[in-house]
């Protein structure tokens, strides 16, 4: 199949629109990544999404949406629902509620629940608009690898595997949306992401599902399959170093060696003894989010073997950063 890099002009939005009628996958920009959508309520279309990323079947798939009326049509809102989704729609916020019946089992992995969210992306919204149907949409990534924050990324992923890209240049917050089972009184958050806990604090109580900082055992239940594959990983070894900028220098200092890179923030990149891979500023989460998948991707780019990261820190969209990179080190943390 040849696939199609195009700007997203508002004739080639319709393109979209009107492969997606047709039961095609196409990737396209939201806030967070780039996502790989088909139409979330025809099955045959939504298994091309599973073929193309190469995604185990039993990881559920997020629906997306451009109007509110569509959340009581998809799922059983309750009260909290509304109330969350007027505080952070749209947005990075994805809702796990009850699935009505024209959401198909394959969407939601054979779950009784569906992951629902509202994008503010331009184009991720007049997307859907013009297609005319909820979206289906994971991250336009081969399964496992990084995810990707810029058409370049899904390009990269999906040659040959889409009939079309739509670009619309590099993702605002640069990690996946918050997920969270949303209960009657409560919610229980189940990834973090772009809206940050304190953000979710300000509206009700939250639980952190323990998948969100410790791995899964094999065998044991999850309540978000999607947390128990090794993710986001480039090819080379990442380990997570905690420490300050020093202790990280020294340790660097006697870690040398061929292929070993340090991925760190631009300001402490320039005065490492090692070869690096910067991502986003010092003291600056929102920065480092945003850079993450490409330094992440760039570390096979520049034939990187060993990568250590340097955790700076677990607050606001620091917990996503945090959350993505131990599975990118399949939970490896030296603490210094
Ligand atoms: P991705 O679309 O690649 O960003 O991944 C979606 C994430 O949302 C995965 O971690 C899924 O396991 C999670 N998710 C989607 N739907 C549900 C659901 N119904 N229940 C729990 N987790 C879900
Ligand atoms: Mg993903």
């Amino acid at each position: 199949m040849d696939t199609k890099l195009l700007p997203a002009s508002p004739e080639n939005i319709q393109l979209a629109a009107s492969l997606l009628r047709q039961g095609e996958v196409v990737g396209l920009p939201t806030e967070t990544v780039y996502g790989l959508a088909a139409n979330a309520l025809d099955p045959d279309a939504v298994a091309r999404i599973f073929a193309a990323k190469g995604r185990p079947q039993d990881n559920p798939l997020i629906v997306h949406i451009a109007r509110i009326e569509q959340l009581e049509q998809l799922t059983h809102p309750p009260k909290l629902a509304r109330k969350l989704a007027d505080a952070f729609w749209p947005g990075p916020m994805t809702m796990v509620l009850p699935r009505r019946s024209v959401i198909p089992g394959c969407v939601a992995a054979g779950l009784d629940t569906v992951g629902i969210r509202m994008p503010s992306h331009p184009v991720a919204k007049a997307v859907i608009e013009a297609a005319g149907c909820p979206l289906a949409a994971p991250s336009a990534n081969r399964s496992g690898s990084p995810s990707p924050t810029t058409a370049a990324h899904v390009l990269a992923d999906m040659d040959g595997r889409i009939p079309l890209i739509l670009d619309g240049g590099n993702c605002e917050v640069g990690v996946e949306s918050t997920v969270i089972l949303v209960l009657e009184d409560r919610v229980r958050l189940l990834r973090p992401g772009g809206i940050t806990l304190s953000q979710l604090e300000s509206i009700c109580p939250v639980e952190m599902d323990e998948g969100v900082l410790h791995q899964i055992e094999p065998g044991q239940k999850v309540a978000s399959p999607g947390m128990k594959y090794r993710h986001y990983a480039p090819s080379a070894k990442v380990v997570l170093v905690e420490g300050s900028a020093e202790e990280f220098a020294s340790f660097m200092e006697a870690h040398q060696g061929e292929g070993v890179f340090a991925m760190v923030s631009r300001e402490e990149a320039d005065v490492l003894p090692c070869p690096t891979v910067p991502f986003g500023h010092r003291g600056d989460p929102a920065s480092q989010a945003q850079e993450l998948f490409s330094a992440l991707r760039a570390c096979d780019e520049k034939g990187a073997q060993t990568v250590y990261v340097r955790i700076s820190g677990r607050k606001g969209i620091g917990l996503a950063i945090y959350n993505r990179l131990l599975r990118a080190a399949a939970f490896q943390v030296i603490r210094l």
